[in-house]
């Protein structure tokens, strides 16, 4: 069902998604519907970009679950009938109510961008491939503004060591050094950026998305309501095939995790914990312990297992938190997460 030339493959389409659309369509007995994807979220209203049009359209209230940008979805010409299974979804943790929000679904890269004109720390970088790997995509770290130090590929060769399994880039804005690489690393794929402001998101987003392919299809003047409707966008197809998605609420992204993400962020001291002659070691000097023993080799560097020991006793308070929430607060239910897909687990 898709072609190269189908607008829809700019914006990710695959036949996985006309599977998933003929069947919702079916299900919901709506020959009425198109696909399409969410370029932007508008309060009650979503931007939806279809084969046909790019408009705004209102969400049934039975729409579940609620479409965020990257969501792919099945619109009529009033309103988003159904949210096709999302293969990932990055979230936000809601800092006052300690629960998680969705801001991106379908994303296949989170680039963790770092600036090397400041101080690369291994901390955050863990923090947010912990992200990616919970949102149910493959985390990659790049470096920016190669240009302005000397010591790039060393910075690189530690991050790289200090995060196995993670591809990590350096890139220069300024050069155009990387730039290919990281096109080349998102192509096909629905990349976002993240990183701490300066880090250089907005200069990287421009790089690659030299030669930006517009959104396809018309835009209209007004919507189905006779409103206007601007044409700016959250979600951009690029040259390569790729698709850069970028809305506010990615760029202040905070810690939102389990267990199971800081175990596929620490693999190699899950490995090592494996033969710990405790199944609870907390290695912490306990006897028989493999992990400090390792430390002890030479095999894991001491910074590793410090970094692991403070992002689990970070995850375990706010899931103890999350856990006082949900007894003071039974009417608010945690958002779902439809069928995220993991990888780079074995
Ligand atoms: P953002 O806040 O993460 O979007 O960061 P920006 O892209 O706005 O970059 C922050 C600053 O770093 C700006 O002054 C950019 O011009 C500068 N910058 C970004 N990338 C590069 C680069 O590769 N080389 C140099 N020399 N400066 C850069």
């Amino acid at each position: 069902m898709t072609s190269p030339t189908d607008p829809l493959v700019a914006l990710g389409w695959s036949d996985r998604w006309a599977a998933l659309a003929d069947a919702a369509a079916e299900e919901l007995g709506r020959d009425d519907a198109v696909p399409g994807r969410v370029i932007r979220h508008d309060g009650v209203a979503v931007l939806v970009a279809t084969a046909e049009w790019v408009e705004q359209r209102s969400v049934l209230p039975a729409v579940d679950p609620v479409p965020v940008v990257g969501d792919w979805v099945l619109s009529t010409d009033e309103s988003v009938v159904a949210t096709l299974e999302r293969t990932s979804l990055l979230r936000r943790r809601d800092a006052m109510r300690d629960v998680e929000q969705p801001i991106v679904a379908n994303i296949d890269t989170v680039v963790i961008v770092c600036g090397l004109d400041r101080p690369v720390k291994d901390g955050r970088i863990q923090r947010a491939t912990a992200i990616a790997w919970d949102a149910g995509a493959a985390p990659a770290v790049v470096l920016t503004k190669a240009d302005l130090v000397d010591d790039a590929e060393a910075t690189a060769k530690a991050v790289a060591g200090a995060n196995p399994g993670v591809t990590v880039i350096v890139t220069s804005a300024a050069t155009g050094e990387g730039i290919e690489e990281v096109r080349r690393l998102g192509a096909d794929h629905t990349v976002v950026l993240i990183g701490e402001s300066g880090a250089g998101k907005s200069s990287l987003a421009n790089a690659l998305s030299d030669g930006d392919v517009a959104v396809v299809g018309a835009v209209r003047a007004g919507d189905a309501k006779g409103r206007h409707t601007t044409t700016s966008r959250e979600l951009h197809p690029l040259a390569s095939g790729g698709v850069l998605i970028d809305t506010p609420g990615i760029r202040s992204i905070g810690l939102w995790t389990d267990a199971e993400s800081v175990a596929a962020t620490f693999d190699d001291i899950e490995t090592l914990a494996g033969d710990c002659r405790f199944s609870d070691c907390a290695h912490g000097g306990e006897p028989g312990c493999e992990v400090t023993a390792a430390v002890a080799r030479g095999q894991l560097h001491p910074d590793r297992l410090d970094a692991w020991r403070s992002f689990s006793e970070e995850v375990e308070a706010s899931e103890r938190r999350a856990e006082e929430q949900k007894w003071r607060r039974p009417e608010a239910p945690p958002a779902s997460k439809q069928g995220p897909r993991r990888r780079g687990r074995t």
